[in-house]
């Protein structure tokens, strides 16, 4: 008889010299840089809001309102900066951050007059660079800090600046991602079914949500079982899978073959299923909030809810290298799907002790980019 697996539990060890702590001007010394470097990239998509804004996203917001947010990230990215220098230890950040946002005025700041937009067919989404990033930090990293599931882990864990390139690099480009997804999806113009549409569009909204939901999971969970399961399509997630902390930035890391076919994939269902647009709308937002939320470093009591959604702890499972855990948790939205394809690991109170992957990957953006064809001039990747 085979003996029961042996959980054990994680150790993280505080790393001083990462650690951010009040009074050194660390805290401000980052917070001036990013501010810095946000404002900037601001202040250039108002300048060039052809090419660097989403044609899509700017429906959903009012780009002179959100001058006056730039106005604050200016100043603040100024007054950190300050502090930093005062403060003496980081003094090149505060010089750094100072610098940026002195460049952002100079370029006119908050102040760029703001017109029509003639739109282009691709750009760059600056915009959504930006806004996304303020949201999963602030929203993320409170929520890491509030209900942390290791409290010794920092946030400048180790690769955290290789995910925060890849962070930038799938928003930046949202617009190719959607125009490949279009291209996509309009391969499926022959099962799309008037009658279904109607009907599924009679259903009060949150119904809707709920079959787009399990609709999406259904794609997903194939399509992740699939670069899983096929030998030579695994060197291509093996990128997202090389992540070995786990936080609200890890789950950024994915090749770009992995990030488009992905969203090209689940865009089918959500176009045959021809559901409100108020409906679709919260999916996209359930889905890119739950998305973050599963890969955070946190103990979130989430009750009997995670008997029916994919939570932090499911999806850890996924992430981890021990034995019983491989090729398991699938699942992107529920719970269902591995549930009813066996392919479920979810020990009750246990979380794992190790993640990554069991061979290592290169640890450059390049390195992991091009890891799919070395790995398969290799041939046979163990997990
Ligand atoms: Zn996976």
């Amino acid at each position: 008889m085979n003996e029961p697996y042996q959980y054990r539990e994680r150790q993280v060890e505080l790393d001083k010299e990462k650690e951010f702590r009040l009074g050194e001007g660390k805290i401000s010394g980052y917070s001036s840089v990013a501010l810095g470097a946000l404002s900037l990239l601001a202040v250039l998509a108002y300048l060039y809001p052809s090419w660097l804004t989403t044609a899509e996203l700017r429906q959903a917001y009012d780009a002179a309102s959100l001058q006056n947010l730039l106005k604050y990230g200016m100043y603040f990215s100024l007054f950190f900066g300050c502090v930093t220098f005062l403060l003496r230890k980081y003094r090149r950040m505060g010089l750094i951050g100072i610098g940026l946002t002195g460049i952002a005025f100079l370029l006119g700041g908050y102040k760029v007059p703001v017109g029509p937009v003639e739109p282009q067919q691709l750009s760059l989404g600056v915009d959504w660079l930006i806004l996304a990033f303020l949201g999963s930090a602030f929203i993320f990293m409170s929520v890491e800090k509030l209900f942390p599931k290791y409290k010794n882990q920092v946030i400048l864990r180790k690769e955290w600046g290789l995910d925060l390139f890849y962070f930038c690099f799938n928003h930046l480009a949202i617009s190719a991602i959607i125009i490949y997804a279009n291209y996509h999806v309009s391969h499926f113009d022959w099962a799309v079914s008037a009658s279904l549409q109607n009907f599924i569009q009679s259903m009060p909204v949150l119904l809707q949500v709920a079959i787009i939901v399990i609709c999406a999971d259904f794609v997903l969970y194939w399509e992740h079982r699939l670069y899983h399961e096929v030998k030579y399509l695994w060197p291509v997630h093996a990128v997202h899978h090389s992540v070995e902390t786990m936080d609200w930035l890890a789950g950024s890391r994915g090749h770009f073959i992995q990030v488009f076919s992905e969203r090209a994939m689940v865009m089918v269902p959500l176009y045959l299923l021809g559901a409100d647009t108020a409906a679709l709308n919260i999916y996209v937002a359930f889905a890119a909030l739950q998305a973050v939320l599963i890969h955070c470093n946190t103990r979130i009591p989430f009750g009997p809810l995670k008997y029916i959604f994919v939570t932090p702890q499911f999806h850890h499972w996924h992430h981890s290298s021990e034995k019983p855990a491989i090729d398991t948790n699938y699942s992107a939205h529920t719970i269902l799907f591995d549930w009813l394809f066996k392919t479920m690991h979810m020990p009750k109170e246990h979380w794992p002790a190790e993640y990554g992957t069991t061979k290592k990957l290169p640890t450059t953006y390049l390195g992991q980019t091009l890891y799919p064809l070395t790995a398969n001039l290799k041939k046979s990747e163990p997990k």
